[in-house]
């Protein structure tokens, strides 16, 4: 029996069931007298000062073993838990008469509330690490033991309604071989560790009340599924699928070596897309041969302020160094649309996706933008960087976005600071006014990214996380696919690099066909490097090209995914 959801981080395992219950504590109501007042107010103020300790050595403890993002969330809930406001209301409500924990039950529904009201995923996601910090205190103020994941040493899948990111923190890698929630999204804080701890992880699952502690699970978090009940078929079918996976994942290691040439010897250039530093190991591992795009904005999200200029220069220039001689291509931040950033708050809009996003708020948010700048013509020395602006739908936003950086580099000259004044500046091509413009925006520039993420959805108005719209978002739609071609011939007629780096780039059907239409550049995810980079060796340019020519003219989606399907098909023989 089957239960989906949304799949949060890829990986196969078979394991036991384990449910994680944290005890409801505090539903009810609990009034004290007039004269216990200061001893509950009293109590509370030790309680929070013995649970900051705590977040406090944690978060020194983690940073000591080398686990920064882990310890960022220690440092994180501390700061929630520090909030004057929060800790001004609870105070407030002991002193009108409730008990302590009481009251922490009522400021947090409070705080809850607020939050369900905005409409922004990110500060729903937030609510997640105030119930954490909020269940804690209401454990410590009751002398209660928070449930955590300790005694497991067998191999096992947890199943929670909901994980709290502390309880995320410490599930032992060895032991806990997948996550199963009711709740969650693949932007939470949960998801983000255990994607980066690599727990195959399937999140926002229906009922699974049917599911039996102790029962032997197989989670595919890449597929997003959990199979329960397994009958001893079933459990050898998992194992061998498994061994299969493993044999070819180690298989595919074998590219890493490799050229990234056609067939017929046309070569390519196969960059990695990173949006975290901590991944750059598995990027050098693949072989990547640049980075295509360094989405910045990720430096941004998850903290109260934004992160200053010498740490930004401190993380490019690590990752300059660790890529020596290869192209880096620094997308500056873009923010907005389904990245908001509680370090940036962005006024609601109605449209987040045609609002304040990538470089319109980077050019309302001047100094913000200048730092950023900044810090990259900083690191420029340490290796090949590139400029990239995001969202760029106007001539005149490439040229405000250079005078700034004219004016950065000018202040950088006088305090005798080293950068590459060369340093290539390009744009995403991601909005289809700057695909229809690119001939004319690239008299301004040195070269182009293809977004498709965007360009896709922007050119169909169809918004691709909606699963009412999303088949409109197809890689195959004939519109999206003319403005990638003449993206693709403007640059090439210029002489300029084009690249693409939207997750069309690594899907296989797509690859012949973006190579027919004459791209140079492939940016894709690092753990789908060396699958591109295989399908790439084996396609042939000219026969792509034949079949690009034919794929453009066709109607519709379907008979482009049709034509694709009968070329690959003809290749895997
Ligand atoms: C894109 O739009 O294709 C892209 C790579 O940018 P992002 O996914 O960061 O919006
Ligand atoms: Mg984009």
């Amino acid at each position: 029996m089957r239960i989906k959801g949304i799949a949060v981080s890829p990986g196969q395992a078979l394991g036991k069931v384990v449910f994680i219950k944290t005890e409801e504590i505090a539903g009810t109501k609990q009034l004290i007298a007039d004269d216990e007042i200061s001893d509950q107010v009293q109590h509370f103020r030790n309680s929070v000062t013995s649970l900051s300790n705590q977040y406090n050595c944690s978060a020194e403890e983690l940073f000591s073993s080398g686990k920064k993002e882990q310890a960022e969330m220690m440092e994180l809930h501390h700061e929630i838990l520090n909030d004057y406001t929060f800790i001004d209301r609870i105070c407030s409500l002991i002193e009108s008469g409730y008990g302590a924990v009481y009251s922490v039950r009522l400021a947090l529904d409070e705080q809850l509330n607020n939050f369900a009201k905005i409409e922004n995923p990110y500060f729903r996601e937030r609510s997640n690490d105030l119930k954490d910090v909020a269940t804690r205190l209401m454990y410590k103020l009751s002398e209660l033991d928070y449930s955590e994941v300790k005694e497991i040493d067998y191999a096992a899948v947890l199943f929670a309604e909901e994980l709290m990111p502390s309880v995320a923190i410490n599930l032992d890698r060895r032991y806990i071989k997948g996550v199963v929630t009711n709740s969650g999204s693949s932007t939470s804080h949960s998801a983000i560790l255990v994607r980066s701890m690599g727990i195959p992880t399937v999140m926002g699952c229906e009922d699974f009340s049917a599911v039996q502690e102790g029962e032997l699970v197989f989670i595919d978090g890449q597929a997003g599924f959990v199979e329960y009940g397994l009958s001893e078929r079933q459990i050898k079918d998992f194992t061998t699928e498994m061994i299969k996976q493993n044999k070819l994942d180690q298989l595919e290691l074998s590219w890493a070596e490799q050229p990234t040439i056609t067939r017929d010897n046309n070569k390519i250039s196969l960059f990695a897309n990173l949006i975290n530093p901590k991944l750059l190991p598995a990027v050098i591992k693949a072989g990547a041969e640049g980075i295509g795009l360094f989405r910045t904005e990720m430096l941004y999200l998850d903290r109260v302020s934004p992160p200053g200029e010498d740490e930004q220069y401190l993380i490019y220039k690590t990752i300059l160094e660790k890529m020596p001689n290869k192209p880096v291509i620094i997308r500056t931040v873009d923010i907005g649309g389904d990245k908001p950033c509680a370090c940036l708050p962005v006024a609601k809009e109605l449209n987040p996706f045609m609002g304040v996003r990538g470089i319109r708020l980077s050019l309302l948010e001047e100094e913000l933008f200048k730092t950023q700048l900044r810090a990259i013509l900083r690191a420029s020395i340490h290796g090949n960087a590139m400029l990239m602006f995001p969202m760029v739908s106007t001539v005149e936003e490439i040229l405000q976005a250079q005078e700034l950086l004219a004016r950065v580099k000018a202040e950088l000259h006088s305090r005798r600071i080293n950068f590459n004044q060369k340093i290539p500046v390009g744009i995403m091509i991601e909005v289809p006014s700057a695909a229809i413009m690119a001939d004319i925006l690239l008299e301004y520039i040195d070269f182009v990214s293809i977004g498709s993420n965007d360009l896709i959805q922007y050119t169909y108005a169809a918004d691709r996380h909606n699963p009412q719209t999303s088949s409109l978002c197809s890689h195959f739609n004939p519109a999206a696919l003319r403005l990638i071609k003449s993206t693709i011939d403007y640059c090439a007629q210029a002489g300029k690099l084009c690249g693409l780096c939207g997750e069309m780039a690594a899907e296989p059907e797509a690859i012949p066909l973006l190579l027919g239409l004459g791209l140079q550049e492939f940016s894709v995810n690092a753990a789908l490097l060396l699958r591109t980079r295989k399908i790439i060796s084996q396609i042939d340019y000219s026969q792509a090209a034949a079949m690009a020519e034919i794929a453009v003219k066709l109607p519709s989606a379907e008979q482009v995914a049709k034509l694709l399907q009968e070329f690959s098909s003809t290749v895997r023989q």
